[in-house]
């Protein structure tokens, strides 16, 4: 085998998301579980574990018979605790909530995060806790280990494999970190599978007619994600998928937060001082967000939350909604692109499959209502699918859903840059994968003893106008021009992490194979769409 490059790759993002499912035939037949594979829905706000028994994918729920587990850590004294059991422990700089969206993101561009955030190694960063620094990646892996923890607990075996969500949008950074936080907590990580790629396998599609085209709306706590998703001879294709990955119930409960702070006549940063235990502000707020989807009004209580003053204030429906404006303005942008991106007509759209806690909220409901001109369909359990998903494709890795198949595809063309500055496509758009593919280069000087290979993404002529992934230097043995033969080869594994193999094959010489590991995130969502569209 070759060996790896150092330090040859810089920041890139390489995006992969659009799926294509075929479907064989339903449940699968009843087998033992030698050893058992669980699907695990690693969200921002909750996750669940599944696993396909007898044929059906089932959630299991922990000790408490709760089948959510709260995405949170707290990091004490010698002893971290999870989900439910850390949110009872006072946060104090201990409590780590929302770590999902600080994976794979470089320091400096991370978003706002819960506590003081430090640099990490590798340019990522980690949270400042009273315990030490922690970063997304341990966070994560502490919350896979109490998910591998309750499985092993309801299924009374050890459990080594599993299949784990992550939103559309991760970029390749997102997707390893988030691999790499499963191998750290004993798992195996046999697939990635996009979030509303799970949603549309659990919905299933025996509710649908031989021919038709679906969408996903799945509103969370972190994240947005809607795709158009078609069905046809048993085959379900994703036609387009967009989202925000910085867009969720959070961000309702900030509204609700800012909205009983104006109307205590308290600013801001009133509630950001010293003394003030702002996560059971959050808490609170998010409480009261969630009573507004059933009432009309609800009252915020916070007695003493700064030590010696109290908060109560009556909250409306209409006015949380009103709050919303600039959310909802986005979720409706991204639905409007999504079916540009389709090709589609609102008509074509034969059912709206609305998941995600925050797809609760009535004024989201009506907003996709409005969008696809159509009543949504609320059947699926909004916190539930997107793991009952997961269990499904775990069921049918391991075997014990059988006959279903699974394809994801890359979402931009993949390339290098050659002569005269041009893109040279060796993967195009849409190309399923797990996929290979190789091409011959060579010199454009005489005497020339090595070049260099830039990896870009993206849809344009130009080189420059692309993204680059990364680039290294290859050498090979002088030769006249024209003369020498380097190979290329780029590869996609099914979870869309591309490596890059390179030889010299004229002159001989060791292999050069470079794992493209971005760490940034720095392209942003209406970009992509718009290469794509042009
Ligand atoms: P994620 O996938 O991002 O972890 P979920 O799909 O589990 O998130 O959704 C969690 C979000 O849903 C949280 O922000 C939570 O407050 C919100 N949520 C849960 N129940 C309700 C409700 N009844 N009304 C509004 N929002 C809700
Ligand atoms: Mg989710």
């Amino acid at each position: 085998m070759g060996r790896p490059v150092t330090g040859g790759v810089g920041a890139g993002r390489l995006l992969v998301g659009r799926c294509r499912l075929a479907f064989g035939g339903g449940p699968g037949s009843l087998r033992a579980m030698a050893d058992p594979v669980i699907g695990i829905d690693l969200g921002t706000t909750y996750s669940a574990v599944g696993i396909v028994e007898a044929g059906f994918p089932i959630l299991l729920a922990d000790e408490e018979g709760e089948r959510l587990m709260p995405s949170v850590a707290w990091f004490g004294p010698g002893v971290v605790k999870v989900g439910r059991a850390a949110l009872r422990e006072m946060a104090e700089g201990r409590l780590v909530r929302s770590a999902k969206r600080q994976m794979g993101v470089r320091f400096g561009e991370a978003p706002g995060a819960c506590l003081p955030v430090v640099r990490a190694s590798e340019g990522g960063m980690a949270f400042r806790t009273a315990e030490g620094e922690v970063t997304p990646v341990e966070v994560s892996r502490v919350l896979l280990s109490e998910l591998k923890r309750i499985a092993e607990f309801r299924l009374e075996q050890e459990v080594r494999r599993a299949v784990i969500t992550v939103p559309a949008y991760f970029n390749n950074a997102q997707r390893e970190a988030t691999k790499q936080a499963g191998e750290e907590a004993g798992l195996e990580v046999l697939r990635l599978v996009a979030e509303p790629t799970a949603a549309a396998l659990a919905y299933g599609m025996d509710k649908l007619a031989e021919r038709s085209r679906v969408a996903v709306f799945d509103l969370g706590g972190g994240t947005f994600d809607v795709s158009i998703l078609e069905l046809r001879e048993g085959v379900f294709e994703v036609l387009a998928t967009g989202g925000d990955t910085r867009l969720g119930g959070d961000d309702i409960d900030s509204v609700v937060l800012n909205l009983v702070a104006r109307k205590a006549g308290l600013e801001g940063p009133a509630l950001e001082m010293e003394g003030v235990d702002r996560d059971r502000l959050v808490r609170e707020a998010e409480r009261v967000k969630c009573e507004l989807s059933r009432e009309e009004s609800a009252i915020f209580r916070a007695p003493f939350y700064d030590g010696s003053r109290s908060l109560e204030e009556q909250v409306e429906r209409v006015e949380l909604e009103g709050g919303m404006d600039s959310e909802l303005a986005t979720m409706r942008r991204i639905c409007r692109e999504v079916l540009v991106d389709a090709g589609m007509e609102v008509a074509g759209v034969e059912a709206v499959v609305m998941v995600g806690g925050s797809s609760r909220l009535p004024v989201v409901q009506r907003l996709a209502g409005e969008v696809f001109k159509q009543e949504p369909d609320c059947s699926q359990h909004p916190d539930e699918a997107v793991a009952i998903g997961a269990a499904i494709q775990a069921g049918i890795l391991a075997g014990t859903w059988r006959e279903v198949l699974l394809l994801d595809v890359t979402p931009l063309s993949l390339g290098v840059e050659t002569l005269g500055g041009l893109m040279n496509v060796l993967i195009p758009r849409n190309t399923t994968i797990p996929c290979k593919v190789g091409e011959m280069f060579t010199n454009a000087r005489d005497g020339q003893d090595s070049m260099q290979v830039r990896v870009l993404q993206g849809e344009r002529e130009l080189a420059r106008d692309n993204w680059e992934l990364g680039k290294f230097d290859l050498p090979f043995r002088s030769a006249p021009r024209g003369k020498a033969r380097v190979g290329l080869q780029l590869s996609l594994d099914e979870d869309g992490i591309l490596e890059v193999l390179a030889r010299d094959v004229e002159g001989g010489g060791p292999d050069v194979i470079v794992k493209i590991e971005s760490a940034a995130v720095d392209v942003s969502e209406e970009a992509v769409e718009q290469m794509v569209e042009e």
